[in-house]
C-alpha cells in the first residue's frame, strides 16, 4: 500500500488495532488533516479541535509561519547530533532564554525527557553545591502528578495503572499533598537532605487542578528558606495556554507583557515541552540559572536529537508566533468568557458540577463516578457534533483548544458543548 493511498476510518483504526501496540485508547475518529482550531477526519467532517494534542497545538494546526521554518531548515540541515556545533542551537538557545529570562537552557525532545533530564541536574546540584550526602538526595512531589512516562518518573507516580508490573521503582522521591503548604514546609523541616519540589503549577491531567491562590509562591518561599530548588514542570501550563507565558510566572523579566495576574514565582528550574513546537516536532527544554546548569559538564548528559537544527528553528518560529499573535493575552480573554458561559448552563444543571481551569486550559466535573463512563459517552456525542475532547478521568473532560481561536469560533464551541451536555441531562 502507498502511504497516501487512501483508506476509510474502519481500515486506518483496523491497521492500528493489529499491528499497534495497544498502549492507548484514542477516541474513534481518524483525521488527516488540521488548520487553526479545526481537524478533518480521512471521511471529510470538520471538527473543532478541543484537546490540542494535550496543549502542544497552542499555536493551531500547520501554522504556516512555524511550517515554514521547518520545511525550510529541514532542506537545509537536520541533524550534525552534538558531535559538532551547528548554526542553529546557539541562536535558539540565546533566543528563548531571553524570552523566558533564564541564563542557560539545556536542549531535549519530549517532555518526559525534559522532566528527567530537571531531576538529574538538581541531584547534581545537591551533591555539588548544596553539599548532600551522596545518594542521599531526595525530591519532593506531589500527589496525582502526571510528568511523563519513564521508569523514573512513574515510580513517583501514584496512578496504579501507569505504575503496576513496571518495578523496580526508582528511589529518592518523597510524595505530598498538592496545593498544601503545610506538608511541605513539614517535609522540608524534617528532611535535610531534600534537594528539589517538582510541582505543575496547575495539574492538568489529574484534572485541571488549579492550586490555592498564592500556592506556587509560598511554597517556592518555602523552598528558598530550605534552600531547595523549585522545579516548574510547565510542559502542559505554559507558553500561554493559561493566559500567561507561563503559569508560574509573573516577576520575571519575560516579554510576556500581559502578565497581569498576581504575581507568581520565578522557578529554579523550568521545564517546558509540548506547545515549544506549536506541535509540529518534539522539542523540550530545560531553563535554569547559570548557577544551576553549570554542574552538568561535558558527557553528564545528552541526547542525539536534542538541539538539532530543525528543533532550533521550529521552536524560534512557535514562540515568535506566541508573542506576535498575543496567545497569552487570547487565551486570557476566551478562558474567561469560557468559564463564565459555561457557569451560565451549570447553574441550572444537574448533570455538570463546575468547571474550572486558568486560560485556555479547562475542565468540566460531571456529577457522576470516577471510574463511570459517562464522560467517555459525552466525548462520542460531542464528536458527533463536531468537537473533539478527551475525559481525564471517568468523570472529569478537559477543554484545552488551540489559543489562536477566535471569539465567534468560541462561542460555536460553547453551543456545541452545553448542546451536547443538555442530550445527557
Ligand atoms: C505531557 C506532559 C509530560 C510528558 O511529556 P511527553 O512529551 O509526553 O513525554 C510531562 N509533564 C506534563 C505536565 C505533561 O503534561
Amino acid at each position: 500500500m502507498a502511504v497516501l493511498d487512501h483508506i476509510s476510518s474502519q481500515e486506518a483504526m483496523a491497521l492500528e488495532n493489529k499491528y499497534g501496540a495497544q498502549n492507548y485508547h484514542p477516541l474513534p475518529v481518524v483525521l488527516s488533516r488540521g488548520e487553526g482550531v479545526y481537524v478533518w477526519d480521512v471521511e471529510g467532517k470538520k471538527y473543532y479541535d478541543f484537546l490540542s494534542a494535550y496543549s502542544s497545538l497552542n499555536q493551531g494546526h500547520c501554522h504556516p509561519k512555524i511550517v515554514k521554518a521547518l520545511t525550510e531548515q529541514a532542506q537545509r540541515l537536520t541533524l550534525t547530533s552534538r558531535a559538532f556545533y551547528n548554526d542553529m542551537l546557539g541562536k535558539y538557545e540565546k533566543f528563548a532564554t531571553e524570552f523566558f529570562g533564564f541564563d542557560k537552557l539545556l536542549p531535549i525532545n519530549s517532555g518526559a525527557e525534559a522532566v528527567e533530564t530537571a531531576l538529574k541536574v538538581c541531584r547534581k546540584w545537591a551533591y555539588e553545591v548544596k553539599g548532600i550526602d551522596l545518594n542521599e538526595a531526595q525530591i519532593v512531589v506531589c500527589k496525582n502528578n502526571f510528568h511523563g512516562r519513564t521508569t523514573t518518573i512513574i515510580s513517583f507516580s501514584n496512578d496504579p495503572v501507569a505504575r503496576k508490573n513496571f518495578g523496580p521503582y526508582t528511589q529518592g522521591f518523597i510524595k505530598i499533598e498538592y496545593d498544601n503548604l503545610e506538608a511541605l514546609e513539614e517535609t522540608l523541616e524534617t528532611n535535610p537532605n531534600v534537594a528539589g519540589f517538582l510541582v505543575e503549577p496547575i495539574q492538568g491531567e489529574a484534572g485541571v487542578y488549579v492550586p490555592s491562590e498564592g500556592y506556587l509562591a509560598k511554597a517556592k518561599a518555602l523552598c528558598e528558606k530550605y534552600n531547595v530548588l523549585f522545579i516548574a514542570d510547565e510542559v502542559q501550563t505554559g507558553i500561554a495556554r493559561t493566559g500567561r507565558l507561563l503559569a508560574s510566572c509573573g516577576n520575571c523579566d519575560c516579554p510576556d507583557k500581559n502578565c497581569s495576574g498576581t504575581p507568581e514565582v520565578k522557578p529554579d528550574i523550568l521545564v517546558l515541552g509540548k506547545a515549544l513546537s506549536g506541535g509540529v516536532y518534539p522539542v523540550s527544554a530545560v531553563l535554569a540559572s547559570n548557577e544551576i546548569m553549570n554542574v552538568i559538564r561535558p558527557g553528564n548528559h545528552g541526547s542525539t536529537f536534542g538541539g538539532n537544527p530543525i528543533a532550533a528553528a521550529v521552536a524560534i518560529a512557535a514562540l515568535e508566533v506566541i508573542r506576535d499573535e498575543k496567545l497569552s493575552e487570547n487565551a486570557e480573554y476566551l478562558g474567561k468568557l469560557f468559564r463564565a458561559e459555561l457557569n451560565t448552563y451549570i447553574s441550572k444543571s444537574k448533570l455538570v458540577e463546575l468547571v474550572r481551569g486558568k486560560g485556555l486550559l479547562n475542565a468540566i466535573v460531571i456529577n457522576d463516578d470516577e471510574d463511570s463512563d459517562t464522560a467517555w459517552n459525552i466525548c462520542l456525542r460531542l464528536r458527533d457534533n463536531g468537537l473533539l475532547a478527551k475525559p481525564t478521568h471517568g468523570n472529569i473532560i478537559r477543554f484545552a483548544p488551540p489559543l489562536v481561536m477566535t471569539e465567534e469560533q468560541l462561542l460555536e464551541c460553547v453551543s456545541i458543548i452545553i448542546k451536547t451536555l443538555k442530550e445527557f441531562e
